[in-house]
């Protein structure tokens, strides 16, 4: 199941263009990033480290380290880090470990460009020391309240504040001191001098430092003041030498600001007293692009709202199988080849649209079915017995590993006179057109004999609890004899005398609805009540070997792993990733 996986990792020759593709060629044609010993295209995936990763976040991994492996350049993973108490080790350690299972890698040429923003932390200060000088940010001692009203709206200008023109030296002065710890949180702050009248809201002096006594998980309490996402990210892309900066479209109104603040840091100003501010930074500068977040039916991709799921313990934990995190998905049996395929296949837009889920489902079937291994499975198993097969006597029956690779082998399991069905390929009164058993019909057991049923046990209740049949001893599969029989179905099964039980765990999609938040609705309400079913099934008997992880098309229902945390050999639990067909529309009208 692991070793042909290569051949549906995406290659830059397969690869549809898009507009990024466009941009990045006029760009290597102009020989805009051409500088000595670097690549021409170096691209950044900046995750915030307070959650766990989601499908959206592997659109833009995939976008990111795959633009950066077609263009021969390099992708940084860097942890944009500035929000201190929200941070953590854990998520960290998670989301590195997310991008390698993608098969991504920040290494290059044994260099690994794994950064922090808090890494920047000094020089970031420095900088914002320069831009006072030159007169480009202030203090500013406005109560939150006031900087509020101040701001105006999207009709009206802000108004300047009143320490706006405060002289740079009694602004350095304040920083200073707020770097030291002087002010409670919130008593200052240190604001870029733009435009308190701009149409764009990001442009009215936006704050760019702010005071927080709290302790970073990685600089520990060495910082009293953090600067600000949008001062910290253009920053550490020009640090970094990034030439694309990749972000979603809400990012779009905050690109003169990305602009702006490059350009101030890159150009040196003369002082009053003579001496020479700026010159941080150096041309080329990198530049910022946007392109519309993946949105997926049945799902949501905000942190914040996986976070309540989570909390509110409506989902077992972060890799519960039904989240979208690529921990989540992970334990349902998403392979990464499936996750790049379905990332090839939306391809990248300008304009935020919603992608169906059925993409995504679709895109693992794919990768699955020529790779996982067949074998018998029944979930809701009725025991069909075999009255004329002689007590105590097993045969062993054999079918290829993969229909299409016979190469792979064959596996092995027994024949005997008492074995599982489904419950669902037996009725007392045959619906119209159903072809599998029912007193009088005949079917095929897959690779084994046909049978024809003569009756069926209930319980008091009137439930079914056994089927009686006989079986016709020259109809084995694949003897000569066996052509002299026509039927019309064939069904699967196990053998009583082999089978494995198993707990076999039917997920479904998590929400009922397609767009679960749409028009501000409590997205808990759209919950799908059905997303999970437990059921004691009988798998084969070489299932019993399978290890956390495997994953195998259980013939006629779908493909199910091996779970990765509850699952060990002779004891196993599987967990269903997808059906063999998309059926949730028909399923649901049948409800
Ligand atoms: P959320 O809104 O869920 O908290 P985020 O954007 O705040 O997500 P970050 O850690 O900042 O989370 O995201 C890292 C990168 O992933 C960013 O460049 C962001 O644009 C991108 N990203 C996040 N969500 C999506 C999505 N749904 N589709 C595509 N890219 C996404
Ligand atoms: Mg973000």
């Amino acid at each position: 199941m692991s070793a042909d996986n290569k051949n549906t990792t995406p290659t830059a020759a397969s690869q549809p263009s898009n507009f990024l593709r466009t941009i990045i060629e006029s760009d290597l044609g102009k020989g805009t990033y051409q500088r000595a010993g670097m690549p021409s295209v170096i691209t950044r995936f900046p995750p915030e480290p307070n959650g766990y990763l989601h499908i959206g976040h592997a659109k833009s991994i995939c976008l990111n380290f795959g633009l950066a492996e077609d263009y021969k350049g390099r992708c940084h993973l860097r942890f944009d880090d500035t929000n201190p108490t929200k941070e953590d080790q854990e998520f960290v350690d998670t989301i590195k470990d997310s991008v390698q299972w993608l098969g991504f890698s920040w290494e290059q040429g044994g260099v690994p460009y794994l950064h922090f923003a808090s890494d920047y932390f000094d020089t970031l200060y420095e900088m914002a020391c320069g831009l006072i000088e030159a007169g480009h940010a202030y203090v500013d001692s406005q109560s939150p309240e006031e900087m509020a009203k101040n701001r105006g709206t999207f009709n009206q200008p802000g108004v300047e504040s009143p320490y706006r023109n405060r002289p740079p030296a009694e602004s350095l002065d304040l920083f200073q001191r707020m770097k030291a710890g002087e002010f409670p949180d919130g008593a200052h702050v240190l604001r870029a001098k733009i435009d308190m009248a701009s149409p764009n809201m990001n442009m009215r002096d936006p704050v760019i430092y702010r005071i927080r006594h709290a302790s970073h998980h990685r600089t520990g309490d060495k910082w009293n003041i953090y600067p600000m996402y949008d001062y910290t990210h253009p920053i550490s892309d020009a640090l970094e030498k990034i030439t694309h900066s990749i972000c979603t479209l809400e990012f779009q109104d905050h690109r003169p600001f990305y602009d702006w603040i490059l350009e101030r840091l890159t150009e040196k100003t003369t002082l009053p007293d003579g001496r020479e501010v700026g010159g941080f930074l150096e041309k080329p500068l990198p530049h910022q692009y946007e392109f519309a977040r993946l949105n997926l039916t049945y799902t949501i991709t905000s942190k914040r709202k996986l976070l309540q799921l989570v909390e509110e313990k409506r989902v077992n934990g972060w890799d519960d199988p039904r989240m979208p995190t690529i921990v989540g998905i992970r334990r349902r049996g998403y392979t990464p080849e499936a996750i790049r395929l379905f990332c090839e296949r939306i391809g990248v837009a300008k304009a935020d649209g919603w992608i169906d889920i059925s993409t995504l489902e679709g895109s693992l079937r794919d990768d699955l079915d020529p790779k996982a291994p067949r074998a018998a499975a029944v979930l809701h198993p009725l025991k069909l017995i075999i009255d004329n097969y002689p007590e105590g006597q097993v045969e062993t029956c054999t079918a290829p590993v993969h229909p299409h690779y016979p190469e792979r082998g064959e596996r092995q399991f027994n024949f005997s006179r008492e074995i599982w069905i489904e419950q669902d390929d037996f009725m007392v009164e045959p619906v119209k057109g159903y072809r599998r058993l029912y007193p009088g019909n005949r079917v095929r057991l897959r690779c084994a004999y046909i049978v024809e049923c003569t009756g069926f046990d209930r319980d008091a209740a009137g439930n079914v609890i056994a089927v009686h049949a006989n079986y016709l001893p020259d109809s084995r599969s694949g003897t000569e004899t066996s052509q002299n029989y026509k039927v019309r179905g064939t069904i699967h099964w196990v053998s009583t005398s082999d089978a494995v039980p198993a707990e076999v765990r039917l997920y479904d999609r998590l929400f009922a609805e397609a767009m679960p938040d749409a028009n501000g609705r409590d997205f808990r309400d759209a919950l799908n009540p059905d997303s999970l079913q437990v059921v004691d099934a009988y798998l084969e008997p070489g299932l019993a070997k399978a290890a956390p992880g495997d994953i195998f098309q259980f013939e006629r229902q779908g493909y199910f792993v091996a779970d990765l945390v509850d699952s060990q050999p002779g004891k196993p639990v599987f967990n269903r990733a997808v059906t063999l067909r998309d059926s949730w529309v028909k399923d649901q009208k049948k409800k």
